[in-house]
């Protein structure tokens, strides 16, 4: 059996981060079903806050990151959040990374979509992978423990304490239990249960739904992030760049229809607002050629950018070079030459602001369990993300779940594991090899997908949710029939995505649940039937636990702590 003081669940951002921590006072090892290469987190864009911005107190980005989030986040949270930006950004520097930096030599800012704060900063190749790369180096260097390649099956927690996790080694398919003291929870998002997406097929909540069936709650699922600019039909997302440098969302009639619903902020509204005005422009006809909308480059030219962004210390050669990887993502995967035409796009899933909740020391109600990354709900994103404060979570809330987990052990003996749970596990999973059922896992996952992007996607409603939560449960029901076809041990994906496919259903029906229970409209959330926001009696957050019938759903209330709920206009 394998033993280490903290085992770190997950290789991509807030999961590195957090055992760059915890290594300094602990043994640690990171399990990750991917190489921490391959984390989603390396695709990210990699922009990150880093509050204050010159001549913008830090109340500014509190301010805008609260009204994003539709009064949803908790405040004392998001405080927590750009407290601990301010000291993270520039230690990561000082580890590394290398940020890009303007004419002026210092860091280049720029405000994300729905923000007029200048705290975006920008990592220096674009790529957060620049991010995970910095971290892994010195990780290496202090001889942390990295099992890539295994995916990790269950907690194991007992008495209310998790002791370990169980594991599949994928290239041998070998079962390990992996004994510690605390586990940390960095798995990242579920984007996958959607049809439509912008993340990577690892995203499936693996974390979250081991969290959720061992006991801890999930917060908030309901509130699942769309972005506005995924390119038709593939899903490859166009980063909100785009329109900072001028590009404009345009629909069938021609008309720049942002003016109509955020006449300030235009196409530069937040995420939630810009995706709901263009699926209502494609639902009331007025998409081209009825499925998309246009981005509109065409009349972009660098050289006059400097004069429409008002901005002193970008780069030119910073536009260049992102104007030109948009013309290729454009060029390759919708066959458009941007300088002749209009770009296709349309929204799809990209973030989670829901997840395992914890308090703001990471901390979930499972005593060694702790969370950070997008698996977690802490809240700081409440109802609406805004643009560059994921990574700005991973590392300010990986750095505390690193701490508080070493703090946690000092006092924590190493105890027994549940043996009949691990011999459970390995019979559970074995079971995939020694039954033939009936039912396909990539048939069933599509319909999952496809039923969460109709059902549960931009714009719902009492029906559609009723008719999803029908179906998941069907698709639960034939899920215990599953067939896989693969019986290799060797790297056998069809196993594992059987594996993935059963916590996308659990997640999947929880989310449902919650979105059917939330009787208003709020952010990323958009009920039909109820358009209003209901700030006096839905200012609380959705707690959900699971149970093997139906899940349990209870209430918090949202802290506010400075920002009173007001009406959110852009
Ligand atoms: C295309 C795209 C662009 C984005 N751009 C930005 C941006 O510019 N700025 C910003 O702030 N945010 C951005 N985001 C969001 C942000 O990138 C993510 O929220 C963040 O990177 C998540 O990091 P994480 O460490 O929580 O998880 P991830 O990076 O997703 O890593 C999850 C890790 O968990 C491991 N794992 C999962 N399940 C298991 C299992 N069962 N067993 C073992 N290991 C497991 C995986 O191997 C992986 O290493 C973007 C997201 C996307 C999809």
């Amino acid at each position: 059996m394998i033993v280490h003081d903290i085992v770190i669940v997950g290789g991509g951002l807030a999961g590195l981060r957090a055992a760059l921590e915890a290594s300094e006072y602990a043994d640690v090892a990171v399990v990750s079903k991917v190489h921490p290469l391959r984390s989603h987190t390396c695709v990210a864009t990699g922009a990150l806050h880093f509050p204050p911005a010159p001549n913008e107190p830090k109340e500014m980005y509190l301010q805008e990151t609260i009204k994003g989030s539709d009064y949803m986040a908790d405040q004392d949270a998001v405080e927590v959040l750009a407290d601990g930006a301010e000291v993270e950004v520039p230690w990561l520097e000082s580890w590394g990374v290398i940020y890009s930096r303007g004419r002026d030599g210092e860091l280049l800012r720029a405000s994300p979509g729905g923000m007029s704060t200048k705290t975006g900063i920008i990592v220096s190749s674009q790529w957060a992978r620049e991010l995970v790369m910095a971290l892994q180096e010195q990780l290496w260097r202090r001889g942390v423990t990295f099992y890539n390649e295994w995916f990790v099956t269950s907690l194991l927690v007992e008495d209310n304490l998790c002791r370990g996790v169980t594991a599949i080694e994928m290239k041998s398919g070998e079962f390990h239990t992996i004994r510690s003291k605390a586990v940390i929870l960095a798995t990242g998002g579920f984007g996958w249960v959607y049809a439509r997406t912008t993340n990577s097929s690892v995203c499936t909540g693996d974390g979250a739904a081991m969290a959720y069936r061992a006991g801890a709650p999930l917060k908030d699922p309901e509130f699942v992030q769309f972005h506005p600019t995924t390119l038709y039909p593939r899903g490859t997302l166009i980063s909100e760049t785009a329109r900072v440098i001028g590009g404009t969302l345009i629909n069938s009639e021609g008309e720049r229809f942002m003016r109509r619903y955020a006449p300030n902020f235009m196409e530069l509204a937040p995420r939630d607002v810009v995706s709901q005005a263009m699926q209502t422009e494609i639902n009331e006809g007025r998409g081209i050629g009825g499925k998309y909308i246009g981005l509109d480059l065409t009349h972009i030219k660098i050289e006059e950018l400097e004069q429409i962004l008002e901005v002193t210390n970008i780069p030119l050669s910073f536009f260049r070079r992102r104007l030109a990887e948009f013309a290729e993502l454009a060029s390759v995967f919708a066959k458009v030459d941007i300088k002749e035409d209009v770009i296709p796009v349309v929204p799809g899933q990209h973030f989670w602001m829901g997840g395992v909740k914890t308090n703001s020391w990471t901390e979930t109600p499972i005593k060694g369990l702790f969370a950070a990354g997008e698996v977690a709900c802490v809240s700081v994103h409440g109802a609406n993300r805004e643009g560059a404060n994921a990574l700005t979570e991973c590392v300010v809330f990986g750095k505390r779940a690193g701490q508080r987990a070493c703090e946690y052990i000092k006092n924590e003996e190493l105890r027994p594991v549940p043996k009949e749970k691990i011999r459970k596990e390995e019979e559970r999973l074995y079971q995939f090899f020694s039954e033939r059922g009936e039912h396909s896992v990539p048939k069933l996952r599509d319909e999952l997908r496809q039923t969460m992007w109709e059902k549960v996607g931009l714009f719902r409603n009492e029906q559609g949710l009723t008719e999803a939560l029908k179906k998941i449960r069907e698709l639960k029901e034939k899920y215990t029939k599953i067939r896989v076809e693969d019986r290799s041990t060797v790297y056998n994906n069809a196993f594992i995505q059987a594996l993935e496919l059963g916590n996308m259903l659990d997640l999947a029906e929880a989310t449902t649940l919650a979105a059917l229970m939330r009787r208003e409209s709020r952010g990323a959330h958009y009920r039909t039937d109820y358009p209003n926001r209901d700030y006096d009696n839905w200012t609380k957050h959705i707690i959900v636990y699971y149970h093997p019938e139906v899940p349990i759903l209870t209430y918090e209330n949202v802290v506010i702590t400075v920002f009173k709920p007001e009406k959110r206009t852009y």
